[in-house]
């Protein structure tokens, strides 16, 4: 960092943090509910602890609170034009006990801008295409009052906004937007495809609106800026979207569509109603009926239209408007995508035994994507699953939409995903992605700052639907070669390199400290994917099925429309299955340890052998080991990582048998060993 930015960046955090002094971090010296845990607690956890908003048992404590906002919002976009527009009605309500003089205002679509700091590889090398002067705010107003709207150039992705006088807590404030934003190409290095023109005939539109950031009891303001590299974070809101598009195209997105008989016409509107109660897929529209202007309802114009261009897919219809109109309840986002040739699957699944009530599942679809063809299928299998095995919670929401895209990106009720050649990883990447509806979207985490409390859990969901879709050998296989098998061997896959330290960083290093450019590519990968799902799998081998479940069940039904943080969610599993399980996080979580076990001896003892393993890289995993008599008898036995919670160094493991052993080998399976040529013993 040069002096003079140094400098820039001192002066700014200076005003900034005047404005963001907060009574709740003043007031909470209090020493009650301060017991001693085993487990470091940042600074702001544990006055949260001592304020009662969070309780060490892992519940909400008695006086937790979090914000929430109503959003009215209409946009308007007519391809092939790029210029979308909107305008925005915020009412905003301060349920903490802070009176809050400023509030911040995320503008996610500026990490555009050439300004912007990008955290995904090549970040700083985008496309041309992909920059632009992000979103513009034409006009900006607060409890009625129109203002300037000023940005503080330092900032890009958000921006501090000073009221006249606080916002007092029970209170509510007014804020207006109108805006306009010319979209990019999605056609772009994967991690930046997550919004975009997909097609001169097809839109995906997420992260567009201003929203105000997340103020809550342990971290304050949010002002993490948007990299690419980590997601979101977002407090629980209402929605009513209306979006404004060409007449002959659809729109697919988050909500309930509330005027499908404004839009639709009358025989797709049958097919959309079927499809409701539908378990096998019906077909609302195809390529050819949007063509023919047969799917929605316009201004008489879509017959001339599909004479004029049969396949509609470059030239926009330019006569009327339709209106599609969205809501949605308790939520922390919305997307929406829109085509007028996209192919429209949809059927329904029971996600709920007790009430039977139903899911509706969609896909949006070019015509020459075979995977798609699939999708509802694969999705109604997803939702049936998630509901029924993990986590076993019904689906929260009324609808999945799968919608073909430039990304592998979950968005609430709605997946922006690629379509793949092979049917399995699509199917892989369609499972992820609605997996994701529980974690971050149901349980309110912190994604930007605590990425392993969401992707690691998607990971795991994955690994554990493929166990079912792929049987053990392949899904071990894949999710080695996918999430395991560059961390374990700390990046070095190519000859002559040294395991990298990156790999080591403790999981609960929070995301935003890894989002440098050219830093957080694998550091913040390997913490929230792979090795925080081995962590959570580990765990499930550790309590078994039964209490693993009852444990994370009761993680989501304290936390589900809330901002659970790690320590609510350690908390409750030491609390529900009644042990303490310190020891296990500090390893998982908290250490910088990696997976290398090693046969250190082999004695012959009374009933059998006794074989000492030393665990050489630190973290408890579980462990196979492979008997091999003399003979050719073989037999497996399988370690939990409880033999580490005594010794996390040493542990000794009795076999009981009557045979002469002739070798053993250590299997990790997907804990993969990071150094295998200590893993064998051989008698002499
Ligand atoms: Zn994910």
């Amino acid at each position: 960092m040069k002096k003079i930015d140094l400098y820039i960046h001192l002066i700014f955090w200076a005003f900034i943090s005047v404005l963001m002094i907060q009574p709740a971090f003043a007031q909470s010296t209090a020493t009650k509910n301060n017991l001693t845990t085993g487990l470091h607690e940042p600074r702001g956890v544990k006055e949260a602890y001592a304020a009662g908003t969070r309780s060490r048992d892992g519940k909400p404590g008695p006086n937790y609170w979090e914000n929430h906002a109503r959003y009215k919002i209409t946009i308007t976009a007519k391809p092939p034009d790029r210029t979308i527009r909107g305008t925005e009605q915020i009412v905003y309500r301060n349920e903490s006990p802070d009176p809050l003089p400023m509030l911040v205002i995320k503008l996610f679509l500026n990490v555009h801008r050439p300004t912007a700091t990008r955290g995904t590889p090549g970040g700083n090398h985008m496309p041309d295409s992909y920059l632009s002067s992000g979103i513009h705010v034409d006009s900006f107003a607060v409890n009625g009052t129109a203002q300037p709207w000023r940005e503080i150039p330092y900032f890009v992705t958000w921006q501090p906004v000073r009221l006249s006088a606080p916002l007092q807590p029970g209170d509510s404030i007014h804020i207006r937007f109108s805006w306009h934003y010319k979209i990019a190409p999605a056609k772009l290095p994967r991690g930046a495809s997550l919004e975009g023109i997909i097609d001169p005939g097809t839109y995906y539109l997420a992260y567009f609106y201003p929203r105000v950031a997340v103020y809550d009891d342990y971290q304050g303001w949010d002002t993490t800026p948007y990299t690419l590299a980590q997601n979101f974070y977002s407090d629980f809101n209402d929605y009513d979207v209306t979006v404004r598009v060409p007449a002959d195209y659809v729109v697919w997105g988050t909500g309930k569509l509330t005027n499908a008989a404004d839009v639709l016409s009358s025989p797709a509107l049958l097919r959309y109603r079927a499809s409701l109660t539908s378990d096998t897929t019906i077909h609302i529209a195809t390529e050819e009926q949007m063509a023919n202007g047969k799917i929605t309802k316009g201004d008489g114009m879509n017959s001339w239209h599909s004479k004029l261009c049969p396949k509609c897919s470059l030239i926009t219809f330019r006569g009327g408007m339709n209106t599609w109109h969205f809501k949605a309840h308790n939520i922390p986002d919305v997307a929406f995508g829109l085509s007028n040739h996209y192919d429209w699957d949809a059927a329904s699944v029971i996600v709920d035994d007790v009430n039977g009530r139903r899911a509706s599942v969609q896909s949006a679809y070019n015509d020459s994507a075979a995977d798609f063809r699939h999708m509802v299928h694969i999705g109604r299998h997803a939702l049936d699953w998630l509901s029924h095995q993990w986590p076993g919670v019904p689906y929260p929401y009324e609808k999945m939409t799968v919608f073909q895209g430039g990304a592998g990106m979950e968005y609430p009720m709605m997946a922006n995903d690629e379509s793949l050649q092979d049917l399995d990883q699509s199917r892989s990447q369609a499972e992820h992605e609605i997996a994701h509806t529980y974690m971050p979207f149901y349980m309110g985490i912190d994604e930007t700052r605590y990425g392993f409390m969401d992707e690691g859990w998607a990971t795991t969901f994955e690994y554990l639907i493929g166990q079912k879709d792929l049987g053990t050998s392949r899904d071990d296989s894949l999710f080695k070669q996918m999430r395991v098998n560059i961390w374990a061997h700390g990046l070095t896959v190519m000859p002559g390199l040294k395991p990298s330290p990156i790999a080591n960083i403790p999981i609960i290093t929070p995301g935003d400290a890894l989002s440098s450019p050219g830093f957080s590519g694998s550091g913040l990968w390997f913490n929230e994917y792979g090795k925080s799902a081995l962590g959570y799998l580990a765990m499930k081998d550790l309590l078994g099925d039964t209490t693993f479940k009852k444990c994370l069940q009761a993680y989501m039904a304290r936390w589900h429309g809330k901002h659970p943080s790690p320590w609510d969610f350690f908390y409750t599993f030491d609390d529900v299955s009644g042990q303490n399980l310190d020891w296990f996080w500090r390893n998982w979580f908290f250490s910088r340890y990696y997976i290398d076990l090693a046969v250190s001896n082999v004695a012959k003892a009374e009933n059998g052998y006794t074989v000492t393993l030393d665990n050489i890289g630190g973290m408890d995993a579980p462990v196979n080991i492979m008997l091999h008599f003399a003979g050719g008898k073989t037999q497996t036995i399988h370690e939990t990582p409880a033999i580490w919670k005594a010794d996390q160094k040493h542990a000794t493991v009795d076999i009981k048998t009557d045979k002469t052993l002739a070798s053993l080998t250590l299997d990790g399976g997907i804990w993969e060993d990071a150094d295998p040529s200590n893993n064998s013993w051989k008698i002499k």
